[in-house]
């Protein structure tokens, strides 16, 4: 589920509300928001001079340190500067529980406000995609975009991009913490994995991210940072297109609004409380580039199955050396000295549904959750908890750990993890497949990302994707970028 990022090509666009002026103007293709997969579209296509780009985002520029500074995240999301700070209905399969459903809203979409993990998923998923009516999309034609896209020390050179745009790194400071969990992982049977993007996924693993030197690289530093310069690309911030025009069948247009700028910066109250340990960490990483400021969530990852008769692993859990939840308003720390670890369903059965409010875009969308509707989730849930459990109580841990804190050591029984999965659980930020491509009369776009009916108009986001990939949706977005720049320039060319 995602929302619908329009590419019309051979139009005008019109912008109206700031300075109470009306504007019109022609581009050959107008991208709708400035995304993971807009922003790579908007490098490749602007590659050619003689091709006149427009860019229009919605949300602001993405000059703050919030976006910037990794571990400053916990200030963007929730942020509804740069966040959407989207809600979903109330989950009958979690107590009515009410999750934020945070999207970015700023140059980089999503990219400017995640958790910066850098994982492209399984191969299965792509052929999944490839056997579902979608040729060119196998993991074998879509290595090659992967590897464009990145610019990565990691890996061999068979599996790994070398001089792409988007910089993938190691942690620059990883947790000690980090390499116990891997420890702990192969005390239990587990692989390590060097590398979780190239040839295997399944293990447990360092992690990956998106940064360079310690800073968040975005999509919109990957593929703007020089495009921006280019006389045929125009990106304009503070536009968000409120419908696309259409001649019969075919796009002649988007009308866009600028923003009228009522949107304010709201503070939380987490981490405030201890202001002078963030100041020294904001200056370590400012003249280092290092240290905790400049982490994600995870020092470490793992593909694992939930069960050994599992074809392939179905959990990807996270290790993060300090320990939060999630609600309405997003992320809560906890204050004291703590780790966690974070799982999901790699491929969940469970689907929910995003529908319009009404015909205004300003409305919120409606989203409806069931996130633990199906069995086969929650089962998974189920035994992903005990294998948390169990990872953390392997003797690799045992020096450092005191006790466990959530769920506690009350819940031991297979209806007590349960009502905890209910209480506690909450959304993984990768919606996907409201425009699922297919050959089908059902599907929404082609496998070219044409949408079906019209003319002149394609979705190239993350709402494509016929099926969620075992992975964080950013790479696989990028990707969609990049492949969606070839189809659009393979066209032109005739
Ligand atoms: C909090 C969070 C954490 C995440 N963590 C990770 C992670 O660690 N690793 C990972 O791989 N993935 C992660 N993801 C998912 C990943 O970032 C997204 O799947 C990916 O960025 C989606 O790319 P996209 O191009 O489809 O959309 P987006 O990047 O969301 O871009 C959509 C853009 O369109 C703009 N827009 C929307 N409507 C309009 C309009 N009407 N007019 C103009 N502009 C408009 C938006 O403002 C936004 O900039 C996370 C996502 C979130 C929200």
């Amino acid at each position: 589920m995602q929302r619908t990022h329009g590419l019309c090509n051979g139009i005008n666009w019109f912008g109206y509300g700031r300075d109470d002026q009306t504007r019109a103007m022609n581009w050959d293709y107008i991208i709708v928001g400035a995304g993971s997969a807009g922003c790579a579209l908007a490098h490749r296509l602007s590659a050619d001079p003689a091709i006149r780009v427009l860019l229009l985002e919605a949300g602001p520029s993405d000059r703050s340190p919030y976006i910037h500074v990794p571990a400053a995240l916990i200030k963007a999301i929730g942020n509804p500067r740069y966040d959407w700070c989207l809600l979903a209905d109330p989950d009958d399969s979690r107590h009515g529980k009410v999750d934020l459903w945070p999207a970015g809203r700023t140059l980089g979409g999503s990219s400017s406000i995640n958790g910066m993990l850098f994982v492209r998923g399984a191969r299965s998923d792509y052929d999944a995609w490839a056997a579902a009516g979608n040729p060119g999309w196998s993991f074998d034609e879509l290595l090659p975009y992967f590897k464009r896209l990145e610019n990565s020390v990691l890996g061999e050179d068979s599996w790994r991009g070398r001089d792409g745009p988007m910089h993938v790194s190691r942690l620059r400071t990883r947790h000690p913490l980090g390499s116990v969990f891997v420890e702990a992982a192969q005390e239990l049977g587990f692989a390590a994995n060097a590398d979780y993007n190239g040839e295997r996924q399944e293990g447990a693993a360092e992690p990956q991210v998106t940064q360079r030197q310690g800073w968040r690289w975005s999509a919109a530093r990957a593929y703007l940072g020089t495009a921006k310069h280019r006389r045929n690309l125009e990106i304009r911030t503070g536009f968000a297109v409120q419908h696309m025009m259409f001649a019969g069948t075919r796009c002649s247009g988007v009308v866009a609004r600028a923003d009228d700028g009522s949107i304010h910066n709201q503070h939380t109250y987490n981490m405030d409380a201890t202001p002078w340990r963030m100041a020294r960490n904001a200056a370590y990483w400012l003249f280092t580039g290092r240290g905790p400021a400049s982490s994600p969530y995870p020092h470490a990852v793992a593909f694992l199955r939930s069960d050994p008769s599992e074809p392939e692993p179905d959990l990807q859990f996270l290790f993060g050396p300090f320990a939060f939840s999630f609600d309405e308003r997003g992320v809560i720390p906890y204050l004291g000295p703590a780790v966690s670890i974070v799982f999901n369903t790699c491929r969940p059965a469970t689907r929910g549904r995003l529908s319009l409010r009404s015909a205004n875009p300003a409305d919120p969308i409606r989203i409806e959750h069931r996130l633990l509707d199906h069995p086969d989730d929650l089962r998974r849930q189920l035994a992903g908890c005990k294998l948390a459990r169990r990872l953390l109580e392997a003797s690799a841990f045992a020096p450092y750990m005191r006790g466990e804190f959530l769920p506690g050591p009350a819940v031991q029984d297979d209806a007590a993890w349960i009502e905890h999965i209910r209480k506690t659980s909450f959304l993984g930020y990768h919606p996907v497949g409201t425009c699922r491509m297919g050959s089908d009369a059902e599907a929404v776009v082609t496998p070219r990302l044409n949408v079906r009916g019209v003319e002149g108009v394609r979705v190239v986001d993350a709402s494509i994707m016929p099926s969620l990939v075992s992975a964080n949706t950013n790479a696989a977005a990028m990707m969609i970028g990049e492949r969606a720049a070839d189809f659009i320039l393979a066209d032109r060319r005739g």
